[in-house]
């Protein structure tokens, strides 16, 4: 019998797990109920709802595993690399030694929405002199500070240059805690000027040549530094390969995505696409069980759409979300409002391409990492959004600031001009807290008064 699509409570989820349990369904080690994370300190579990598919059950103990996984790994033997900044690039390379497991330290960042701010990270980070004019990343020192949340890595790896004042600022305090943090450059893309030979990067965007061969020397010296800590050099082949595995993942989640974004009803909800999404630059530890996660959400996915079966209201507005959001209870309340996520940048579309397997393995990565939307200009980001928003066919973007980012202040009103001078769709800018519940009527009221106003433009047109 087909289970109908349906948004479970976490004590609804629990009742479902013991029927399913009693049907003998069966679970990869990291599996159990949802709410045993609870004793955990995950108490935003508790105001969230979930996709009642055993698939999705897979993918949010997948993703509240991952300190446990690390733990494993250490006793293992393993060697821990922690990779910041870049979402996506150093970890391919580190996922090619069988001796290292990468993760991002960056991942703290939702630690405040899932604990309910319980943990005190950002209370340390306040006192260490990163106060709330800095993003949500800066809750990274706190867990650093308390090792209560991830292993101290064996190595630790960041990008500058290009990047966020945020990052640099708090990555550059962690340095100043006593963590040696190997860093490498990321230089500003830009098109090339007259005389210079051009690149097109995985995605589209335009780089020179002479910027990804300083990318390249960049990543070699990560590398070999890599090479220090495993205590023997990687061939050719084995990078290679572990590009072919990233792109795997890659064109996974691309099926994934085309399938959920364009299908009606909608077959997966916006909170799991946002869950799923993010394995494709941290992999949560463990890259091949990112794939199977990823497959099983793609069977369940083409289940629904073969049988028709699905959520949200036939009317309901098709979305278009940018920037991840620091309290992901809002892409519940989007849903509720009336609108269903059909698109989304999540600040890594770079690692979302497809890495060019016909040329140097290392100049693949150096393209790739300078294909990163935040390395460029915000109107390479807003023309990539238009584009991603005609194959999905959005009717309005979301552009959801993050408390005390950088690039916050200014890039919403960009990429609503250039969304609303090439589509004129309503483009609607709102800032999530980590814990958003004080501001919850606001947000409610902005996003209905949206979803109101793209059900009035579909009648004049
Ligand atoms: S400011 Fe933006 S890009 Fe920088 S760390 Fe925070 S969320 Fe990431």
């Amino acid at each position: 019998m087909i289970e109908l699509p349906k948004q479970l409570t976490l004590a609804e989820w629990d009742a479902r797990y013991q029927s399913l349990k009693a049907a003998g369904h069966r679970e990869p080690p990291y599996g159990g109920p949802l709410s045993r994370h609870l004793e955990d300190g995950d108490y935003r579990l508790q105001r969230l709802t979930f996709d009642n598919a055993p698939a999705s059950l897979r993918l949010w103990n997948f993703l509240l595993t991952e300190e446990e996984r690390l733990r494993h790994a250490r006793a293992a033997g393993k060697k821990l690399v922690g990779t910041m900044k870049d979402l996506g690039t150093v970890p391919i390379m580190a996922y090619a030694f069988d001796e290292i497991v990468a993760f991002y330290p960056d991942g703290a960042w939702w630690i405040p929405c899932v604990m309910e701010l319980s943990a005190g990270l950002l209370d340390i980070a306040d006192a260490m002199g990163v106060d709330q004019s800095f993003c949500p990343v800066r809750a990274m020192i706190g867990a650093f500070v308390t090792q209560a949340h991830f292993p101290l890595p064996d190595l630790l790896t960041c990008s500058v240059g290009a990047v966020c004042d945020d990052f640099s600022a708090i990555a550059q305090r962690l340095s100043g805690l006593g963590h040696s943090i190997h860093w490498w450059e990321i230089p500003h893309r830009r098109a090339p000027e007259q005389g210079e030979d051009p690149v097109v990067l995985p995605g589209g965007f335009a780089a020179t040549a002479s910027d990804v061969a300083f990318v390249k020397r960049e990543l070699d010296r990560i590398l070999s530094v890599l090479e220090t800590l495993a205590s023997r050099k990687l061939s050719d082949d084995a990078l290679s390969h572990s590009i072919r595995t990233a792109n795997d993942v890659r064109m996974a989640m691309a099926r994934l995505r085309r399938d959920v974004f364009t299908a009606d009803p909608c077959p997966l909800p916006g909170l799991e696409m946002l869950i799923v999404e993010m394995l494709a630059i941290h992999y949560c530890s463990d890259r091949e069980e990112t794939l199977q996660v990823i497959y099983d959400l793609i069977k369940e996915v083409d289940q629904r759409r073969r049988t028709g079966v699905g959520y949200f209201a036939k009317d309901a507005v098709r979305v278009f979300w940018v920037n991840p959001v620091a309290d992901l209870r809002a892409m519940n309340l989007l849903e509720e409002m009336g609108g269903r996520i059909c698109g989304t940048e999540y600040l890594f579309t770079h690692a979302l391409d497809p890495i060019p397997t016909d040329i140097d393995p290392m100049t693949a990565l150096a393209q790739m990492a300078l294909a990163d939307p935040m390395v460029g200009a915000t109107q390479d980001r807003a023309h990539r959004i238009v584009r991603d928003i005609v194959q999905f066919g959005c009717e309005a973007v979301i552009v959801s600031k993050i408390p005390g980012a950088s690039h916050c202040a200014l890039e919403g009103g960009i990429i609503a001009d250039v969304v609303s001078g090439q589509l004129e769709m309503p483009v609607l800018e709102i800032e999530v807290p980590p814990v958003s519940d004080p501001v919850r009527s606001s947000l409610k009221t902005r996003l209905e008064a949206l979803v109101e106003t793209v059900k009035r433009r579909r009648k004049t047109r």
